[in-house]
């Protein structure tokens, strides 16, 4: 099945030009879909324009919302999408003083296998397209009353399942889609764009252009204790990841954010803290600290708040800029994949 939200406004352009349509259609379409709306919807689309599309083959959603998890505490939204095929990903929308937050899954599933995370458990089961990465954020746009002249989701992180750089095209395309600007149109800055440290493809990224913050999964600034618990240190150690984000800074200006999981007895212990400032002291970024979410299958436990806060104290006194991130919706569940992982096995 092809899906029209893969499309940018100038391929449903050529699209509807290859059908003979006015050009104003491609218009039409290109909002009918940005609202989240099916075929039958599509009030002002004529009925032998959609009967065509749908005789070639083509779909108008490709995301929906299955389950949906509403925090009483905070009022963030936990989403479990379904995709055209069958498949699961999931997502989670937050609410900030200063807009709402979107994390969004890039593929079904992880290859990257790092030791904490439930994302990878049983691998990749396959990309998303760009268009369905868009259907996430049209869809929780559309959940939360939004549309395009009232748009409900001001940010977005690409921080749910999957490895963004392993799926790097799609991204790429994505990350275009979401910001044009008779579209979503959420800008750069408001993106990011988290990596375990996918180097090659990162260098790749750099050279496109496109702003968004960069986060990186550091986890650890010790080769031996980053390698063992995410594999994807054996090609690009702790150097290349650092050298690269020194590289974002450069050319963007913009500060680097490392992601920081803290697990007891792991990468919590004094010599990692003074690894870590050693490694990024004098340098402009910010260390994300976040207590790591306990998942059953992999057995690690998270460091205590209190240890928490003495490492980012000890960041703090040596001059790193560091947050402890506050957990949000810890009503719903959810680490990364635990929310598919859960429903699959009991469905
Ligand atoms: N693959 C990308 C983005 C998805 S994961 C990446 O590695 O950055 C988003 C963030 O959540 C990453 O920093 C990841 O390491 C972290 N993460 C995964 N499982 C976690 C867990 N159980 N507890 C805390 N953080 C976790």
């Amino acid at each position: 099945m092809k899906l029209l939200t893969d499309f940018s406004l100038e391929e449903l352009k050529e699209l509807m030009a290859s059908y003979k349509e006015p050009s104003f259609r491609a218009e039409q379409l290109y909002l009918n879909l940005y609202m989240g709306k099916d075929f039958a919807e599509m009030t002002n689309v004529s009925k032998a324009l959609k009967d065509r599309l749908v005789a070639e083959g083509y779909a108008a959603v490709g995301v929906r919302i299955l389950e949906n998890y509403v925090s009483k505490l905070d009022g963030t939204v936990k989403f479990l999408f379904s995709l055209n095929d069958g498949n699961i990903v999931e997502g989670e929308l937050m609410r900030y003083k200063y807009g709402n937050t979107l994390c969004i899954s890039t593929q079904v599933g992880c290859r990257m296998n790092c030791a904490f995370c439930a994302s990878g458990l049983e691998g990749l089961k396959r990309n998303l397209t760009a268009g369905e990465i868009l259907g996430e954020v049209i869809a929780a746009n559309r959940f939360d009353g939004g549309d395009l002249t009232d748009r409900k989701i001001t940010n977005v992180v690409l921080m749910g399942s999957g490895e963004p750089l392993d799926n790097y095209d799609n991204v790429v395309k994505f990350l275009r889609l979401v910001n044009a600007e008779k579209g979503l149109n959420v800008s750069y800055r408001n993106i990011s764009l988290s990596t375990c440290g996918l180097i090659d493809a990162f260098d790749r990224f750099l050279e496109e252009d496109i702003p968004v913050t960069m986060t990186f999964s550091l986890h650890a600034a010790l080769d031996e204790v980053r390698s063992s618990i995410m594999p994807v240190n054996k090609k690009y150690g702790v150097e290349k990841v650092i050298d690269a984000a020194r590289r974002y800074f450069d050319r963007t200006k913009r500060r680097v954010v490392f992601e920081y999981s803290l697990i007891k007895g792991v990468n919590d212990r004094q010599e990692d803290a003074a690894a870590l400032i050693s490694r990024v002291k004098g340098f402009p970024c910010i260390v994300n600290l976040i207590v790591l979410n306990y998942v059953k299958e992999r057995g690690l436990t998270g460091t205590s708040r209190k240890d928490a806060y003495r490492f980012s104290g000890l960041l703090e006194k040596a001059g790193v800029a560091v947050t402890v991130r506050r957990t949000m919706g810890a009503d719903i569940e959810g680490a990364c994949g635990q929310l598919r992982a859960k429903y699959i096995k009991n469905n």
